[in-house]
């Protein structure tokens, strides 16, 4: 199946410190893909060069068809509001605002009338189950209630992609199972392809496919790998002296 979003071979480094080192991770549309990784492995670098917040130094990004790097600024920019969603761990919610007006902003800045706009905000609040809370301001919520309005905000515009960087970093576990689970069946209904960077494997479990990224590169899982790459990788174990293996495995 084509890729709906597909990062090639990504370079990008902060001054001195290399952050990507030949990353390539494909998303088709509708698949939930968990990148996982120690911290500093080039997580959350990677998920900022696929939405085009960050450009990779070298490398290719693509996007239903076309290259997202090479891309002006205001046309990333308005890609960005059409075609992808974002939640990250600290929802970004502007905290003086209402519920309401923190999901309906994304849908005014596209030039939604305000009408319609409040109207479907109110939609994904019920299905999100926060009607009640729409008129409360995002500061008083709780940590559980802010990621499921960051989750409404981030599929009010009916993203392609959605970006999810750690969003249940900040909550106990209970809440975010709920919160990943809330976010997962939305996902899946919208056929939004997301990319979600996480630690944790609990919620990775969520996931159609994870991967792994260490020192800048994605490593693929064995089951995701072609048989004949399979094997290989197979006979070149057996090959290998039990004590190296041993060794590798520490
Ligand atoms: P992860 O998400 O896996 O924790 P990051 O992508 O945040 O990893 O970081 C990868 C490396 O790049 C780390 O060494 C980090 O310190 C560095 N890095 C990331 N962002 C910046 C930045 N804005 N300025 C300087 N260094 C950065």
């Amino acid at each position: 199946m084509t890729p709906l979003l597909h990062g090639q071979d990504l370079y990008r480094s902060f001054g001195q410190t290399p952050a990507l080192q030949g990353a390539t991770l494909s998303v088709t549309a509708g698949e939930i893909v968990a990148v996982m990784g120690p911290s500093g492995s080039g997580k959350s670098t990677l998920l900022h060069c696929l939405a085009g917040i960050f450009l990779p130094d070298r490398g290719e990004v693509w996007f239903d068809g076309q290259r997202l790097d090479q891309m002006s600024d205001t046309s990333r920019t308005r890609l960005r509001r059409t075609d992808f969603g974002f939640v990250f761990q600290f929802g970004q919610l502007v905290p003086e605002l209402t519920v309401a007006d923190n999901v309906a902003i994304p849908q005014l800045l596209g030039r939604v009338s305000r009408k319609r706009a409040y109207a479907q905000a109110t939609s994904w609040l019920d299905r999100l189950g926060l009607g009640d809370l729409r008129g409360r301001r995002t500061g008083e919520l709780s940590g559980g209630q802010a990621q499921r309005v960051a989750i409404a905000r981030a599929l009010v515009s009916q993203p392609r992609v959605l970006f999810a960087d750690e969003p249940t970093g900040s909550l106990d576990s209970a809440t975010g199972d709920k919160v990943m689970e809330l976010l997962v069946v939305a996902a899946r209904q919208e056929n939004a392809a997301v990319v979600l960077v996480t630690h944790d494997a609990r919620v990775a479990r969520s996931a159609d496919r994870t991967v792994s990224v260490h020192d800048g590169r994605v490593t693929q899982p064995a089951d995701a790998q072609p048989a004949a790459a399979r094997a290989a990788a197979a006979r070149a174990a057996a090959a290998q002296p039990a004590a190296a293996r041993a060794e590798g495995a520490r």
